[in-house]
């Protein structure tokens, strides 16, 4: 592990300052993905800065929807009364995400600001252009069943591993950040950047910008959702492709839908061919596979991902029979 300066902080003003500062500088939440990265030497900061006491963990519901504090933890969060009864998709991506003892420390904006599992990225040695720029791409160039089927560059095909972000697209979630130049709010779908040229830029926040809090529309509440995930083995795992649908649907006909898909592409992927499709029809387990299929349009596998193609097009087709069984009144 590199030295660092480590700066705990009482208020978000502090904490902005020292990001400003200095742009090198890394926000600690709960540690769990941060703190790896510093022991193997894959993240070098010169400052890390605790904003773990920051008053940014309420969950509340406002007249406009359900405002998460970024520093609430997913336990939490998972087990809210509230958020299991009205937005149930992100209580099962919660759910699903990584095990207890993690949950209890990981908190809501360190989730959505994860590092990829890239296996070249996390071994510190392979050449990679998000760890070392200009390096090289080995997942390009050796054998990563895990590479994006969206939206991947010739400098990288890493994919985004977040479950919440997943569920949060599906939702038309906005997330809340202040910073030096003030507060504001970014659309779910612009917070992660697609990897181009310059795949360590990540995000869409400016030196110096924390996350608060995650808005999730009262719209949303009123919505068929879902969420679905495979992984390699039942729990204590990351995505190998997952999926979050969330339908507009009145008198059983769906009106709008949002399908997002986790673990395809460098950020959360909103399935746009499928959505049209749902348009104007009745939930039922044929359009569910029809759908399926639809979501797999425009995927672009390199060699060892192909696989996940197939994998895609089930689990958005379980995610939609999951919500039409929720149509039906069957709870199961
Ligand atoms: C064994 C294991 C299994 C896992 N399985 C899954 C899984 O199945 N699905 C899944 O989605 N995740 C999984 N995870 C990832 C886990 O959910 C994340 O590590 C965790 O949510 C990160 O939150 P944190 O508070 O610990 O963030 P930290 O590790 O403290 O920070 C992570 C990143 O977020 C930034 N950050 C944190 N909070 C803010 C903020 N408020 N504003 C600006 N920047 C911020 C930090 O600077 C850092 O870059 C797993 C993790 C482990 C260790
Ligand atoms: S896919 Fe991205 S993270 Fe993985 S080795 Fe290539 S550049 Fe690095």
């Amino acid at each position: 592990m590199q030295p660092f300066a480590y700066h705990k902080v009482r208020d978000a003003e502090t904490a902005i300052a020292h990001g400003a500062r200095d742009p090198q500088t890394i926000f600690l939440a709960g540690g769990t993905d941060l703190v790896q990265l510093l022991e193997d030497g894959i993240s070098r900061p010169q400052g890390v800065v605790d904003i773990s006491a920051l008053p940014f963990d309420a969950i509340a519901t406002t007249i406009d929807g359900l405002r998460i504090g970024a520093l609430a933890k997913l336990a939490d969060v998972a087990d809210h009364a509230e958020i299991r009864a009205r937005y149930p998709a992100i209580a099962a991506a919660l759910g699903e995400t990584a095990s207890p003892m993690v949950r209890n420390m990981a908190t809501m904006g360190g989730n959505l600001l994860q590092r990829t599992r890239c296996l070249y990225f996390r071994d510190g040695v392979s050449p990679c252009n998000k760890r070392a720029p200009g390096s090289g791409c080995s997942a390009r160039l050796g054998h990563d069943a895990q590479a994006a089927l969206f939206g991947a560059s010739e400098a990288c095909v890493a994919t985004h591993p977040s479950d919440l972000a997943v569920a949060l697209l599906a939702l038309d979630a906005e997330v809340l950040v202040v910073g030096p130049s003030g507060e504001r709010s970014i659309p779910l779908d612009r917070l992660h950047r697609l990897p181009g040229e310059t795949p360590w830029i990540e995000s869409d926040l400016e030196p110096g910008e924390v996350i608060t809090a995650i808005f999730v529309p009262r719209e949303a509440a009123g919505r068929a959702q879902a969420y679905a995930k495979l992984r390699h083995r039942a729990s204590f795992e990351w995505p190998l492709v997952s999926a979050a649908v969330s339908l507009a649907l009145v008198e059983g006909t769906i009106e709008d839908a949002r399908i997002a898909l986790g673990a395809v592409a460098h950020k959360p992927w909103r399935a746009e061919t499928a959505e049209r499709l749902l348009i104007g029809r009745r939930i039922d387990d044929a359009l569910a596979r029809e759908a399926g299929e639809a979501a797999t349009d425009g995927a672009r596998p390199i060699a060892e991902n192909a696989a996940k193609i197939p994998l895609m097009a089930r689990i958005v087709t379980r995610a939609l029979q999951d919500c039409a069984r929720q149509q039906a009144g069957d709870p199961s």
